[in-house]
């Protein structure tokens, strides 16, 4: 067993964990981040650059940036295959005990393999744990898995990413509709938050499939649009002429005879169905998988969304000594999951200095 003392203990690797880390290194503050995976970058390692006339500013390559800074600084150690497994606090100091993770044989040059059990002493910690996006299944009537050429925004920006775009029956798609806030603002889940993300992701893919394939019909089936950026505001107008916007939720989606037929109630109130080459539903963000675990194993309060910590502006966790950082905390994109990570690196420094000035007048 082997034990580590730092100041800082961060959990997740991905942007929010990585850019925590950077922002105490800046400011000489060393600590140590444990990422259950083999790679440091979370869910944003798997985006492409949605850039097509000019940058839509959807955050991607800032990943590169941050790691390349994490590389250059000898502040941040990085482990990975690190999971969490107790953490008791004694003396102001947490004691969290990390455990090796199955090795995938997917090393990362920055970071280093957690070899054996590990206990690490740190005064504060940080949990960037991220979250988990929303399993289409658990919305049957939209046929994911079941209905040919029905797939998840997260699998066409995969493919996009490859240059590819093939519908239902393998070839690229005369149409393609996207169905936004599968799993968000939904009454029947319980989920009534807006995922923030998904509007901006969606449409900047419509974007890419609109160059690449600009005879490639595309029709955006949505409750509201939800902004992202200052951008946002100019490019409106262009992609309402390029994309046809369809305000309705649809109600079911089965298999047609040309691919996924979609089923909706049109503006006049009576049902329409229309069919599609590729259906792609625009996921939302639901809390991170090991919230539960966690919220135990730090005594931490969950918000109302089930996310971790309490409030959003002061990346407070409920718990002394642990702050939250990203979309641990609730729904953001990379740029303000970014910002967010600093305000939790800022809460960590200035309960380090608390608790130096108190011992230093006993
Ligand atoms: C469909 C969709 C589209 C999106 N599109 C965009 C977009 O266009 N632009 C944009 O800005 N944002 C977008 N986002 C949001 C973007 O993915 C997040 O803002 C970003 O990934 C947040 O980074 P994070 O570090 O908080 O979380 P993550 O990327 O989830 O990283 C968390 C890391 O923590 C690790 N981890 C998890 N649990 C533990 C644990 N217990 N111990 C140790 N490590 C752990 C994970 O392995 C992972 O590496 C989108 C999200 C979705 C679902
Ligand atoms: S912000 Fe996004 S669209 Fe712009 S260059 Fe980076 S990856 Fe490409
Ligand atoms: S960002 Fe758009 S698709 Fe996502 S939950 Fe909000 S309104 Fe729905």
């Amino acid at each position: 067993m082997t034990i580590i003392s730092t100041p800082v203990l961060i959990l997740g690797g991905g942007v929010a964990g990585v850019s925590a880390a950077l922002e105490l290194a800046r400011r000489g503050v060393p600590s140590v981040l444990a990422e259950k995976g083999p790679r440091l970058g979370g869910r944003v390692r798997d985006f492409c650059c949605k850039a097509t006339q000019a940058c839509v500013h959807c955050g991607a390559c800032r990943l590169g940036d941050l790691l390349a800074e994490a590389a250059a600084r000898p502040e941040a150690a990085f482990r990975s295959l690190a999971l969490a497994a107790e953490a008791q606090r004694e003396g102001g100091v947490w004691q969290v005990e990390l455990r090796p993770q199955p090795d995938e044989g997917e090393a990362d040059p920055l970071a280093q393999p957690l070899a054996e059990k590990t206990t690490v002493n740190a005064q504060a910690v940080i949990l960037a744990v991220g979250y988990e996006p929303f399993d289409p299944r658990r919305k049957t009537r939209f046929g994911y898995g079941r209905v040919p050429g029905v797939m998840t925004a997260l699998e066409l920006e995969a493919m996009l990413g490859q240059g590819v775009l093939v519908g239902h029956d393998g070839q690229p798609p005369e149409s393609v509709a996207f169905i936004q806030c599968v799993g968000s603002r939904d009454e029947s889940l319980g989920n009534l938050y807006c995922s923030r993300v998904c509007c901006g992701f969606a449409l900047d893919m419509a974007g890419l499939i609109k160059e690449g394939w600009p005879e490639t019909a595309v029709t955006f089936f949505h409750m509201d649009v939800q902004g992202y950026g200052p951008s946002w505001e100019e490019a409106l107008p262009h992609m309402r002429q390029a994309i046809d916007f369809v305000r309705a939720m649809p109600g079911e989606v089965s298999a047609g005879e040309n691919g996924p037929r979609v089923c909706f109630a049109g503006p006049d109130g009576q049902p329409r169905s229309r069919e599609f080459g590729l259906v792609a539903l625009s996921q939302g963000l639901t809390p991170p998988a090991s919230a539960g675990a966690l919220s135990e194993m730090f005594g931490l309060n969950r918000n109302q969304d089930g996310f971790l910590g309490e409030d959003a502006a002061l990346a407070v966790s409920g718990a002394q000594g642990v702050f939250v950082a990203g979309t641990a905390q609730g729904p953001r994109g990379i740029v303000e999951s970014i910002d967010h990570a600093a305000l939790a690196a800022g809460a960590a420094m200035e309960s380090l200095f608390r608790a130096g000035k108190e011992a230093a007048h006993g």
